[in-house]
C-alpha cells in the first residue's frame, strides 16, 4: 500500500492549471474544480502577453536581461507599490516559465521577445505572446492536463462549482462543491483556491474601485465573480483595499448589455499610436479634449480617461478620416479589422454614431454642441498650424467633411486590483496575519497589485499566475508527501 497527497485545486485558468499539473508531476493526487464546461479561464480573452528575463529566446536574439533588472522595471513601473517579496519571488522564475513553455512547443509569435506599447514600456524586449494569444497557452497546458487525467493523477471536475470551504478546527481541509444540483464534499491535505478576480462581479467590484469610477465598463469574462475571495473572506482571510486602478481604454460599451464592453476579441479602438497614428479627436462628454490623443503614455492617457465625467469618451472623426486614415479605427486582436470593414463599419454599426453635421453629432452624443464646435475647430486650426494647445504633434489632417462619425468609449476593468493576502508559499492569511492552515491562492486573486502595483506592468498577471502556480504545485506536492497527512491510494 502506497500513499500519495491529495490536493484541491479550484478553478482552470493560467494559475490553477499551471498548479494542478505541477503538484501530479510531483507526486500528488489532484482533484480539479472548474465551474465552466471547458478549462482556460482568462485565457480565452486574453492578449496572452507574458513576460520573462533571462530566458533562452533572449538570448538567442543577444538581448542582456537579467531577473533583477527586470524587478527593477516592475519598481519603477508600478510605482514601488508591488508587494516586493512575491513580485520578486515571480520574477526570478518567470524566465524559467518562458523557457518551459519554449519546450513544450509553445508557438510563439515570431515578433518575440519584443516591446509592447499597450503598457508603459519595458527597456528591453522581454514580452511574449504566442500566435493565438491566450489560447496559444490553453493549447499547451490542456495537452500538459491530458496525461495527467489519463494517468489517473488529476481528477478534473468541469461544470462544478465550490460553494465554500470546509474547516476542521482551524484548518480548511476541502471545499464543497455542486454539480448538476447536487452538492458533496471534497476534502484533501490542502486546497488551492485559483478563481480568479471579481471584476464580473459589479456589486463586489465596486467595494474596491475608488470614487468616481463606478461607471467604468465590466471588460473580462462572466466567470470572474470573486468567489474564492468571498469564500476565503468568510473564514477572516485578510484582503487588500489598496484604491489602486487604471482602466483600459478603447473598450465599446455593448448595447445589449449596460455596463459591460463589447467582447474585446470581436472589436476595440486602437489607442497606441505606436499601432495606429491618431487622425480623430478624443472629447469627454462635455464636449472637450482632454489629453494629446498621440501621448506615447498609456499611463498618463488612462489617468486622464478617469478624471472624465462618466468614465466616458467620444472618438470623433469626419468622413476624410474614414477615406485616408491607413488603418482602421476598430480592431480585433485577430487584426481582422481591415479599412474596408472599419468603412462598412461607420455606415451600418451600432457601435457608430454618424450625423451629416457636428450639431447634429452632438446632439446624438449628448454633448454641448458649441463645445464640441469649439474642439473641433481649434483642433483643425492646430492641423494648420502645427501647434496645438494640448501638444499633441501627429496633426495629419482637418475634420470637416461630412458626414461626421463618433465611437463612444467607456474605461473598463479587466482584472482585479485587490485580493487575498498570502505569504510566500502562497498561504492565505488572516487579518491578524496568521497563516489559514490548509489555503493556499494563486493567480489574480491575489490581485494585480502585488505584482503591478499603481499601473499596468507587462505580462504581470499571467506570468505570475502560472510561475507561482507551478512553484506551489510542486511544493505542496513535496511538503505534503514528507509530512505524512496522505490518503490511501
Ligand atoms: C481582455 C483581457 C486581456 C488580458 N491580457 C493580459 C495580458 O496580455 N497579459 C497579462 O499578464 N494579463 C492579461 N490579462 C489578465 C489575465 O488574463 C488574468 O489576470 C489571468 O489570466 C488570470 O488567471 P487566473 O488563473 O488567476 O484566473 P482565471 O483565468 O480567471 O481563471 C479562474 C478560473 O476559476 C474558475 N472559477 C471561478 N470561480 C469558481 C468556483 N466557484 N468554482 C469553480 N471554478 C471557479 C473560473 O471559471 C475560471 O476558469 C487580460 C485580461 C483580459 C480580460
Amino acid at each position: 500500500m502506497s500513499t500519495v497527497p491529495v490536493v484541491v485545486v479550484v478553478g482552470t485558468g493560467g494559475a490553477g492549471l499551471t498548479t494542478a499539473i505541477a503538484a501530479a508531476e510531483h507526486g500528488a493526487r489532484v482533484h480539479l474544480v472548474e465551474k465552466q464546461p471547458g478549462i482556460g479561464g482568462m485565457l480565452h480573452i486574453a492578449n496572452g502577453e507574458f513576460s520573462g528575463a533571462g530566458s533562452r529566446r533572449q538570448r538567442e536574439r543577444g538581448i542582456d536581461d537579467s531577473p533583477q533588472r527586470h524587478l527593477e522595471e516592475v519598481e519603477r513601473i508600478s510605482h514601488g507599490r508591488i508587494d516586493r517579496d512575491l513580485a520578486a519571488l515571480s520574477v526570478r522564475h518567470q524566465g524559467e516559465t518562458v523557457d518551459w513553455l519554449d519546450d513544450l512547443g509553445f508557438e510563439f509569435h515570431p515578433d518575440c521577445p519584443g516591446l509592447i506599447h499597450g503598457h508603459e514600456v519595458y527597456d528591453v524586449p522581454r514580452t511574449y505572446w504566442g500566435v493565438e494569444h491566450g489560447r496559444s497557452v490553453i493549447t499547451v497546458l490542456e495537452r500538459l492536463l491530458a496525461e495527467q487525467v489519463a494517468a489517473g493523477r488529476v481528477l478534473l471536475h468541469l461544470s462544478t462549482t465550490m460553494t465554500g470551504l470546509l474547516r476542521e478546527g482551524d484548518r480548511v481541509v476541502g471545499v464543497e462543491v455542486e454539480h448538476e444540483g447536487a452538492t458533496r464534499p471534497l476534502t484533501g491535505d490542502a486546497v488551492v483556491l485559483a478563481t480568479g478576480g471579481y471584476d464580473a462581479n459589479l456589486e463586489l467590484r465596486n467595494r474596491f474601485l475608488p470614487e468616481g469610477c463606478h461607471d467604468v465598463l465590466v471588460g473580462c469574462l462572466d466567470h470572474a465573480t470573486g468567489d474564492g475571495l468571498l469564500a476565503a473572506e468568510a473564514l477572516g482571510a485578510a484582503v487588500s483595499s489598496d484604491g489602486i486602478f487604471l482602466p483600459v481604454m478603447g473598450l465599446i460599451p455593448d448595447p445589449a448589455r449596460p455596463q459591460h464592453a463589447v467582447d474585446y476579441r470581436e472589436a476595440f479602438v486602437e489607442m497606441a499610436p505606436a499601432y495606429r497614428a491618431p487622425h480623430e479627436i478624443w472629447v469627454n462628454r462635455d464636449g472637450h479634449r482632454f489629453v494629446a490623443e498621440d501621448t506615447t503614455s498609456p499611463e498618463h492617457r488612462e489617468r486622464a480617461l478617469i478624471r472624465q465625467p462618466g468614465n466616458t469618451m467620444h472618438v470623433v472623426f469626419d468622413a476624410g478620416v474614414v477615406e485616408n486614415a491607413p488603418v482602421s479605427l476598430i480592431r480585433n486582436p485577430a487584426d481582422e479589422w481591415t479599412p474596408a470593414r472599419f468603412a462598412e463599419a461607420c455606415r451600418t454599426s451600432p457601435w457608430v454614431t454618424r450625423a451629416d453635421s457636428l450639431a447634429e453629432l452632438a446632439a446624438l452624443l449628448d454633448v454641448d454642441a458649441d463645445a464640441l464646435a469649439a474642439s473641433v475647430a481649434s483642433y483643425n486650426e492646430a492641423v494648420t498650424s502645427g501647434s496645438d494647445p494640448l501638444g499633441r504633434t501627429t496633426l495629419p489632417q482637418r475634420l470637416d467633411r461630412a458626414p461626421y462619425y463618433a465611437i463612444t468609449t467607456v474605461a473598463s476593468s479587466i482584472l482585479s486590483r485587490d485580493g487575498l493576502s498570502v505569504d510566500t508559499s502562497m498561504r492565505v492569511l488572516d487579518t491578524s496575519g496568521e497563516v489559514i492552515e490548509g489555503l493556499h491562492a494563486v493567480g489574480e486573486l491575489l490581485g494585480n497589485n502585488k505584482f503591478a502595483g499603481d499601473n499596468y506592468v507587462g505580462g504581470m498577471s499571467i506570468t505570475p499566475a502560472m510561475t507561482l502556480g507551478r512553484l506551489l504545485g510542486r511544493q505542496l506536492a513535496s511538503r505534503l508527501a514528507g509530512a505524512g497527512t496522505k490518503e490511501k491510494s
